[in-house]
């Protein structure tokens, strides 16, 4: 079994109560860090750490928190981003459910490291369970002296607010996020200047992932050092892995960085291979936001070593910035996925969840859905495949947020690495659009 560092004591009985989770080592971070540690020795250890935001874009954390604003007199933010709405990502869902006291520990040491008072966790609206059970942790921690005034005895405050969002993907963007916090419509602000500026209520504000605020503690009991010793290179620590698709298990699986992705894939440790009687066709490594990659391109480079499940092995997809590891969200197709269908269903989203903002993800996600529509529905022509190809050009890099590029991305890497399956569509409309038809090959 590899390295645990979050899931360790996921399995034992109780493990979402505040005693039990105590009784295993938990909310020591919280008393080594605020009785013997400065907030700045704690940034220290988390940017010895070398971990990256979990959230999908890979920044390194403790870089984030040393770009946070000091201005005097003014208060700082954290904001924890619960919003976890990457279509095929369901890791963050998982530990809130599940061990909800290690959310609530790192809260208290990373809002303790960044002189913040008064700190959020933006969940997912539809999760209103998840807002009990993590409400219901907030409540015992309080009780036991973890939350609220004086903690420990420190003279340290903290209050600890949960707030449901409304249900939009657009809101997991950390300043469409603060807006909705702020009780506005969920639109993205232009950056710069970044949350770490000016972010909630034009305050500093650190926006961090669900995930990679839950490693605080284990870096905080064990060292950042000791938590860089794991994982390979620069893809420090583990990462939590949601898959899902044609494998035999599906499931969150936490892994240390640099597993390799065939491994990954065909161990029955993790996904457990290919359902029976079928082979691997393309995999999306980390939610539907990064490009498609085929079966022989997801499991070596191209100078034929094994790919890796880290952040730079996952960033050569074609596409220009960012990780293909993101979020984390493993989307595994066999041979009976269309490729076509998948991509116009990829697309449909992104054109309902466009806050439309900027022409060319408004317009750009909606001319894609259509054309893709006519293609996947046998009324498709040639020239269509090169324009959904120019309008995933014109949409990238060109937008106020990530989102424009996160619809670009998967229309452009399909056709680039299944062009063939999009012609089929068009030359044979007919065999295309019976029910579960998929192109085999000529
Ligand atoms: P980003 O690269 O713009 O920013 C990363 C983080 O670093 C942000 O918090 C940003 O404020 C901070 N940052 C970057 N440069 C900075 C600077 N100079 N000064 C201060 N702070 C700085 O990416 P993003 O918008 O945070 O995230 C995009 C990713 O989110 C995509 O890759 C996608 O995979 C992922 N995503 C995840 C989900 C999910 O449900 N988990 C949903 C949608 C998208
Ligand atoms: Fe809104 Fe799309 Fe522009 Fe983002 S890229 S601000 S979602 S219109």
């Amino acid at each position: 079994m590899g390295k645990k560092i979050l899931l360790e004591h996921i399995n034992v009985p109780g493990i979402e109560t505040f005693d039990v989770y105590r009784k295993q080592g938990g909310y020591t971070a919280v008393e080594k860090a605020i009785k013997t540690m400065t907030p700045d020795e704690v940034v220290e250890e988390v940017k010895k750490s070398g971990v990256r935001g979990r959230g999908g874009a890979g920044f390194p954390m403790g870089m984030k928190w040393s770009f946070l604003a000091k201005p005097e007199g003014v208060p700082r933010y954290l904001v924890c981003n619960a919003d976890e709405s990457e279509p095929g990502t369901f890791k963050d869902h998982y530990l809130m459910k599940h061990i909800p006291h290690l959310l609530i520990e790192g809260m208290i040491v990373s809002s303790f490291a960044l002189g913040a008072n008064k700190s959020f966790i933006y969940v997912r609206g539809e999760l209103m369970y998840v807002i009990y059970i993590l409400e219901r942790a907030i409540e015992e921690a309080k009780a036991k002296g973890f939350l609220g005034k004086n903690i420990l005895g420190s003279g340290y405050d903290l209050e600890l607010i949960v707030q449901p969002g409304g249900g939009a993907y657009i809101c997991g963007e950390e300043t469409a996020l603060l807006e909705s916090l702020e009780g506005k419509r969920g639109n993205p602000r232009n950056k710069p200047p970044f949350p770490a500026v000016k972010g909630l209520y034009q305050s500093p504000t650190v926006v961090n992932n669900v995930e990679s605020i839950a490693t605080t503690p284990w870096i905080i009991n064990n060292g950042g050092d000791a938590y860089a010793a794991v994982g390979i290179s620069r893809s420090t620590g583990t990462k939590l892995i949601s898959a899902s698709g044609h494998i035999k298990k599906p499931g969150v699986y936490e892994i240390e960085l640099g597993v390799p992705v065939e491994e990954f894939i065909y161990s029955d440790e993790w996904c457990g291979g290919i359902r029976d009687g079928h082979y691997l066709k393309a995999v999306v490594a980390g939610g539907s936001s990064v490009p498609i990659l085929p079966a022989n391109l997801i499991l070596k480079l191209a100078n034929n070593e094994p790919r890796l499940m880290t952040y730079e092995s996952l960033s050569d997809g074609g596409f220009q910035t960012g990780t293909m590891l993101g979020s984390g969200g493993f989307i595994v197709f066999d041979e009976t996925a269309c490729i076509v269908r998948n991509t116009w269903n990829f697309s449909r989203f992104y054109h309902h969840e466009s806050c439309g903002q900027c022409s060319p993800c408004r317009e750009g996600t909606g001319w894609m859905e259509k054309v893709l529509h006519r293609i996947e529905h046998g009324h498709g022509h040639m020239h269509d495949i090169d324009l959904l190809v120019d309008v995933a050009r014109k949409i990238e890099g060109n937008t106020i947020c990530p989102l424009g590029d996160a619809a670009a991305w998967p229309v452009a890497s399909a056709i680039r690495h299944f062009r063939e399956e999009f012609e089929w569509h068009v030359t044979h409309p007919q065999e295309a659009t019976q029910p579960g038809a998929v192109y085999k090959g000529e």
